[in-house]
Order: C-alpha cells, then sequence, then structure tokens
C-alpha cells in the first residue's frame, strides 16, 4: 500500500493513535501536516516521521476546538503543499469521569464535546473545498463507546456517538463531490488518553492487564492495528468505501462490559 504524494493531515499526531498513524503514514511516504495543541510533543514527532520518510512532514501546532487556530492551520497547509488529499481527525480528550448528577458535568460536556466533537467538524469545514478538489478522505477516530454504555462517562461517550453519526452524515454530503468519509472504533489502546483524564482509570501496566482481560482475545489494541486501517482506508483500495465505521477491539464490544 503506498500513499505517495498523498498530502495528509492528522490531528492529535502528537501522542498515541496520532503519533502511530503519523509514523506508519511516514513509512507509506505521505507528505505530512501534523496538528497537535501539545508544541513540544509534536516537534519530536514531526522530527520522527522526517527520519522516517523522504516525503516532507509539517509540524503546525494548534487547538482544534478553536474555530481559529483549524481555519489557520487548513490555510497554511493548503498554502505550503497546494492540496489536501486525506484528513484524520484523531484529537481527543477523555475528560473526566463525571456523571449526570455532578455539579461540574456541564463544563465537563462542553470540554469534552469542543475537542472531540466540534472540532472534528471545524477541520472538516475549513479542508472541504480542497478535499473536494482533490476528491479526497477522511478518517474519524471514533470508539467502541459510541456503541457502549457506561456510569459516569456521559461527555465521552456521548461525543463517540456524535463522532460516527457525524461520519454518516458528513459521507453523504460529500458522496456526490466524489470524497469519502469512514471512522476508526477502536477498543482499549494503550495511549495516554486516560492517564491525562486524571480519571486515576488507568494509570500502570497493572491496570492495563486488568483492562486486557476484559476483552475476548485477552489483549489491548495496538496503535499499529489503528494505523493499518486508517492507511487502508486512506488509499485508493479503499476507493468504494464510504460512511462506514471499523471496530477494531480485540472482541471488547462483545463482552458487554466496560467495568476493567
Ligand atoms: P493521547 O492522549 O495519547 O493522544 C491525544 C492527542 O490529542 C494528544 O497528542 C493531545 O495533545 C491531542 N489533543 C488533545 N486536545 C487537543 C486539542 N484541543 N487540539 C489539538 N490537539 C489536541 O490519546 P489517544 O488514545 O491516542 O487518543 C486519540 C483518539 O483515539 C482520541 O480521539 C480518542 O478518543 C480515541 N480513542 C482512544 C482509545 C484508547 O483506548 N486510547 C480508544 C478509543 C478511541
Amino acid at each position: 500500500m503506498s500513499l505517495i504524494n498523498k498530502v495528509v493531515i492528522i490531528t492529535g499526531a502528537a501522542s498515541g493513535i496520532g503519533e502511530g498513524i503519523a509514523t506508519h503514514f511516514a513509512k507509506l511516504s505521505a507528505r505530512l501536516a501534523l496538528i497537535d495543541i501539545d508544541v513540544d510533543k509534536l516537534r519530536k514527532v514531526a522530527e520522527q516521521c522526517e527520519n522516517l520518510s523522504k516525503a516532507k512532514v509539517l509540524g503546525v501546532p494548534a487547538d482544534v476546538s478553536k474555530d481559529g487556530d483549524v481555519k489557520r492551520a487548513i490555510s497554511d497547509i493548503k498554502h505550503e503543499y497546494g492540496k489536501i488529499d486525506v484528513v484524520i481527525n484523531c484529537a481527543g480528550i477523555a475528560g473526566y469521569n463525571r456523571n449526570i448528577l455532578d455539579a461540574d458535568l456541564l463544563s465537563e460536556f462542553d470540554k469534552v464535546i469542543s475537542v472531540n466533537l466540534r472540532a472534528m467538524v471545524a477541520v472538516t469545514h475549513y479542508a472541504a473545498p480542497a478535499l473536494i478538489e482533490s476528491k479526497g478522505c477522511i478518517v474519524n477516530i471514533a470508539s467502541v463507546m459510541a456503541r457502549m454504555s457506561c456510569k459516569s462517562a456521559i461527555s465521552y461517550n456521548i461525543s463517540k456517538a456524535g463522532v460516527a453519526h457525524f461520519t454518516r452524515n458528513a459521507a453523504l454530503d460529500f458522496a456526490d463531490k466524489g470524497v469519502r468519509v469512514n471512522s476508526i472504533s477502536p477498543g482499549p489502546v494503550e495511549t495516554n488518553l486516560l492517564i491525562n483524564s486524571g480519571s486515576n482509570q488507568v494509570e500502570n501496566a497493572k491496570t492495563w492487564e486488568t483492562l486486557a482481560k476484559t476483552t475476548p482475545l485477552q489483549r489491548n489494541v495496538h496503535v499499529m492495528e489503528i494505523a493499518a486501517m486508517a492507511a487502508y482506508l486512506a488509499s485508493d483500495q479503499a476507493k468504494g468505501i464510504t460512511g462506514s465505521d471499523f471496530i477494531i477491539d480485540c472482541g471488547f464490544i462483545l463482552s458487554g462490559t466496560v467495568n476493567a
């Protein structure tokens, strides 16, 4: 599979799944534009990708929850490369565990929705003219939590259900313009997501081990398994696929529980 000459934007590229997709795409010779709010980590990942690829790699610091940042980032990338072929919407936060009775639920909800869902709509909106020009495609990172429920994760779970639904609606809006939109729904992946949430859900190897035991395959998903699916969906081999969601979860969803 090759992504030679494809200009690919990846949001949330400085860590975890986004970083994995960035390094995988670098090896496939994509021309990368990496967006993240974490400037230091972004610089390191951009350097790492440059070492893996002969193609150009651009690091673009931006907060995807701010419309001004998104507009500027997309415009800078289009100006630099002259086109945009692929957008991978990956930036996300877990938020803190909140339930319907918590006093700060609404501020938490606004924050999680703005990063996980609204930002995805904004990036897609601003990149749309360039994507239509190139007959490009979009891959959104949703989650198995788009299809499951658990206690005290209202904001995150609703944001991810929104991502899956946004994917289908955007696929319809773009279909007659030759742009494809799909999503990937990972199960548990060992990244900083839950650690950064401060929720103490997953803070050490032992807890990851416990979470792995809740999946039928008795292991967590690897970032490179998500990256491989993203590369396939971004490639011309997936020309017939739009509006679909691909679960990669080691069977987690089958277990019907998220109480690790
Ligand atoms: P991560 O914390 O390792 O990476 C998230 C990245 O997004 C970080 O680099 C962070 O700086 C960036 N980011 C956060 N807010 C941002 C903002 N406002 N603007 C720009 N960048 C921002 O977590 P991850 O697990 O790699 O998460 C990536 C995506 O995968 C998220 O959308 C997450 O919901 C989804 N996901 C993760 C898992 C999992 O188990 N790790 C499972 C399902 C879905």
